[in-house]
């Protein structure tokens, strides 16, 4: 039985505990929501520009720092080194970003009669960030920074595997001299310090990373405080691919492969026109076989493993041995491995084409045309991302506006950019992260009229 004080993180790359870390329960959550609560006053009174100063101070730390944590994202998550050191760098940049946004967090000033009217973003209070464990890095920094740079304070309960390069995060917040209790990380279960911040009636927006039936609990008890939620939830993307497209481009495996598929934006659904299909899965079949899938501290591998046996047992469910199917390859021994895949033989209706698998598996599907083509993206519950493969413009511009998702690329499998607004359509998500708005979601408008008529005698 594990012990529900602590938590022991595991490399999924070796099944070696890494850390062992205490879990907070309630009155932790307690405690750090009194003390972020005093201190956020005083952060929201200081001049814009001084708080952007910390906060590109805080991002020079964190630049000092990127190999240490890309190495610790290595053992506690399984990434790639490469992609590790992607993700410490976008932490960096977001804090440059959203520092930026505190110097330019803009009312209006709107023309009514008898006075002048104005308006004011004000911040929220202390905010509550809920982490998964996929991207530990960038999903605590775009829920964390911007609420920051907008004033509030933050309390950040990472996932229960990978809570320790949040936890260097705060270190380093401290070392570059943000008040202290301004950015707190108490890693713990979801259902005591998770649920605890969600119910904190001092906890006065909640930001939600994970699945999606977790997200509708979230927003079920956010309802009973009337507390704001942003969601960023689960994900089934398309990849259209016309026959015209850029094939090997287009059926690049890392756009499922990423993050060994553990990726929100996965285009785990490759749909292909029906002139190009064969030629598609053979292409798949030589790229699959080519993926190199080995210890995520090897500069030269593609892949590392899975982030838990609970993880590896729910892909393995939607992947019977018998299923029509192109296979890489994956290490036996130690650790959480499965090989790259794609399903030939699945049904648009049948479970792993309808349910996300969050795992190194994407499935094959033919389409005839324009209109097929949009009706399979769309035939799902999902609306994260996906992408448009075409040298049509004209087609690739039509598509675009009539797949429902949040995250579009055309001729292109990137999905998120911090400059960019991120979040889904459907039961993928609620609210936007990142992009020029993202301060704004951590602050209320207060509106004020002054009268210019003077008091009334
Ligand atoms: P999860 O829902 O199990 O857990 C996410 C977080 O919520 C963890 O920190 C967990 O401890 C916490 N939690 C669990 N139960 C809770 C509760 N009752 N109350 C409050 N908090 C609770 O998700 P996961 O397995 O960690 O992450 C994988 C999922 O996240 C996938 O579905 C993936 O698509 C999704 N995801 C979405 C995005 C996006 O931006 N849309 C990005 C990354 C991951």
């Amino acid at each position: 039985m594990s012990d529900p004080h602590e938590l022991k993180v595991l490399n999924p790359a070796t099944e070696e505990v890494v850390a062992t870390v205490p879990a907070a329960g309630a009155p932790d959550v307690d405690a750090a929501v009194a003390r972020a609560a005093r201190v956020q006053p005083k952060w929201a009174a200081l001049p814009p520009a001084d708080r952007a100063r910390l906060l590109r101070r805080f991002a020079d730390t964190v630049d000092g720092h990127i190999e240490e944590l890309a190495r610790l994202e290595v053992r506690e998550a399984g990434h790639t080194i490469g992609s590790a050191r992607w993700e410490a760098g976008n932490a960096r940049d977001l804090l440059l970003y959203a520092a930026g946004g505190a110097e330019r967090l803009l009312g209006s000033q709107i023309p009514v009669p008898g006075g002048w009217n104005v308006t004011f973003r004000e911040p929220l209070g202390v905010i509550g960030v809920i982490a998964p464990w996929n991207f530990p890095m960038p999903i605590a920094a775009w829920g964390c920074f911007p609420a920051l740079a907008a004033g509030d304070a933050v309390v950040l309960k990472p996932a229960e595997t990978t809570p320790l390069t949040a936890l260097r995060l705060a270190e380093l917040a401290l070392e570059a001299g943000l008040p202290e209790h301004l950015f707190q990380v108490l890693p713990g279960h979801g259902r005591t310090a998770g649920r605890a911040l969600v119910d904190h009636p001092d906890i006065a927006k909640i930001v939600f990373t994970g699945s999606t039936s977790t997200g509708r609990e979230v927003m079920e008890r956010c309802a009973r405080l009337v507390k704001p939620v942003t969601l960023e939830l689960g994900g089934k993307s398309p990849n259209v691919v016309f026959a015209d497209a850029d094939l090997e481009a287009a059926l690049d495996p890392c756009s499922f492969l990423d993050n060994a598929g553990q990726d929100c934006c996965a285009r785990t659904r490759v749909l292909v026109q029906e002139p190009v299909y064969e030629q598609a899965r053979e292409f798949l079949a030589g790229a699959l076989a080519s993926v190199v899938v080995g210890d995520p501290a090897d500069e030269k591998t593609g892949m590392g493993p899975l982030i838990s046996r609970a993880q590896l047992d729910r892909v393995r469910s939607y992947v019977p041995g018998d299923a029509p199917a192109l296979r890489g390859a994956a290490p036996d021994g130690p650790g959480f491995w499965f090989p790259p895949t794609v399903l030939t033989g699945e049904r648009p209706d049948s479970r792993a084409a309808r349910e996300e698998i969050f795992g190194p598996v994407a499935l094959l599907l033919p389409f005839t045309d324009e209109e097929d083509a949009v009706r399979l993206a769309n035939d799902t519950p999902y609306g994260l991302s996906g992408s448009v493969w075409t040298r049509d413009l004209g087609r690739a511009l039509r598509v675009s506006q009539a797949v429902r998702a949040g995250n579009l690329s055309v001729n292109s499998h990137s999905s998120v950019r911090y400059w960019t607004p991120f979040g889904g359509f459907k039961q993928s998500g609620l609210g936007r992260e990142l992009g020029p708005d993202a301060l704004a979601a951590f602050t209320e408008t207060k509106n004020v009229f002054i009268s210019t008529e003077g008091p009334a005698q």
